[in-house]
């Protein structure tokens, strides 16, 4: 198969899509957002660049995806890719089938927010386009080949074994994107060890060992790990019975708090966004530096214990709004990694031109890359070779009967 794949991201009140072709350059992409309210509407960009938006007031996931399809059908998708944040034990991209969207369905309690999203959009997309081979792309798929060490909690043995509490991992689509293209732009395809650093309003390490994941930040759910915009990261789990006991705060209050009121925004009081926090500091908000600072000194704490699952260190590559785009926050992350041999050029690091890929180390020590990150078109590329592995073991089969007939 070589055209093009839709890929569909469906969030609860919003869905991301890309029409993804051989060429990148050629890609079409926007969002529907507001889904379900008076001012639900569709912001994108078309063929050759356009800027489209369009009003589709009231509309839901189904009449959204139904305006994104009819205006994308005369590109002719062979297939659709759909994102879906938690696929349980699922090592890889499945043929969406009954089964695996049960599978999916199980998950739910592991990804509460994402998972009922991704299966409105699945339901809706099968029940519009029941000819197309429809595929699930899963965030957690990359890490199932950590080892048992990594992804065990030292918790009793029966949550894990009837409950399925383990460390998961996120980000997947993005750490195996980046991973990928960054060995290969070094010269060595999916070999050796290299740190990935994903930051954005949600960020993960990951820990890569000749092209599989070892380990990484996040866990049962996107919560652990690193510092992230609205995210805590990492906080002692007595965090829970001590707000309880002195506070009188109940479980669905803590959670809010820790997944929409912390990390960047709760250590600032002031913003989410990285950008606004480095003009603030600038301008001698202390919060905002001290919030910048808290992010990267945890972010290096994170690279470091990472490191402990690979047997050498060949590298580090950032990637995501903030990876990609801030040298700032790339120079003061290495800065508290002293004793691992980094250079970073502060000359090359500085020059970077921002959305681009680029090595910038001094040629000594591990080296250090910003990889632009693009898991659409990584989800793209699964959802091909999902088709053409059941395309071949479909024609495969009907030789064979062909055969004994
Ligand atoms: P993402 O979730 O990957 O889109 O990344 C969003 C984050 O990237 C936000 O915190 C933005 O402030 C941050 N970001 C984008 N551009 C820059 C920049 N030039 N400098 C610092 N942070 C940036």
């Amino acid at each position: 198969m070589s055209t093009s794949v839709l890929v569909i991201n469906c969030g609860s009140s919003s869905i991301k899509y890309a029409l993804v072709s051989e060429r990148r350059e050629d890609r079409i992409f926007g969002l529907a957002e507001n889904l379900g309210s008076a001012d639900a509407r569709i912001k994108g960009v078309t063929m050759g660049g356009a800027a489209l938006e369009l009003s589709i007031p009231h509309a839901d996931h189904e009449k959204a995806l139904e305006t994104i399809l009819e205006r994308l059908a005369h590109h002719n998708p062979q297939a659709i890719g759909h994102r879906v944040v938690h696929g349980g034990t699922l090592t890889k991209a499945e043929l969406l089938t009954p089964e695996i969207i049960e599978r999916i369905r199980e998950a739910t309690p592991l990804a509460p927010l994402h998972n009922p999203a991704h299966l409105v959009g699945i339901e809706a997309t099968m029940r519009l386009f029941p000819e197309l081979p429809q595929v699930a792309v899963f965030d957690t798929a990359f890490h199932q080949t950590m080892p048992s060490h990594a992804y065990r909690y030292a918790l009793p043995k029966f949550l894990y074994t009837q409950h399925n509490v383990r460390r998961y991992g996120f980000h997947g689509t993005s750490h195996a994107y980046v991973s990928e293209r960054g060995s290969m732009l070094a010269g060595s395809f999916k070999q050796g060890g290299w740190l990935t650093a994903h930051l954005g309003n949600g960020s993960s390490t990951c820990a890569i060992w000749n092209g599989q994941s070892v380990d990484t930040s996040m866990g049962l759910t996107p919560l652990e790990g690193v510092v992230m915009g609205t995210r805590s990261g990492d906080v002692d789990p007595s965090i829970h019975s001590f707000l309880a006991s002195n506070l009188g705060w109940d479980i669905y209050k803590i959670d809010k708090m820790l997944n929409s009121q912390s990390g960047l925004l709760g250590l600032s009081d002031l913003s989410n966004d990285m950008r606004t926090l480095i003009e603030a500091s600038e301008q001698g908000n202390e919060d905002a530096a001290l919030a910048i600072e808290v992010f990267c000194y945890r972010l290096a704490k994170s690279l470091a214990g990472l490191s402990c699952g690979l047997p050498r260190i060949d590298g580090l590559f950032f990637t995501g709004g903030i990876g990609e785009n801030s040298a700032y926050i790339r120079e003061k992350t290495v800065s508290y990694l002293p004793h691992f041999g980094f250079n970073l050029s502060k000359e090359l690091n500085d020059n970077l031109k921002r959305g681009t890929e680029g090595r910038i180390d001094h040629g000594t020590g591990p080296q250090i890359w910003v990889v632009p990150t693009d898991e659409e078109g990584r989800i793209a590329k699964e959802t091909e070779h999902v088709v053409d592995e059941v395309t071949a073991s479909a024609t495969k089969k009907s030789d064979a009967e062909a055969a004994i007939a």
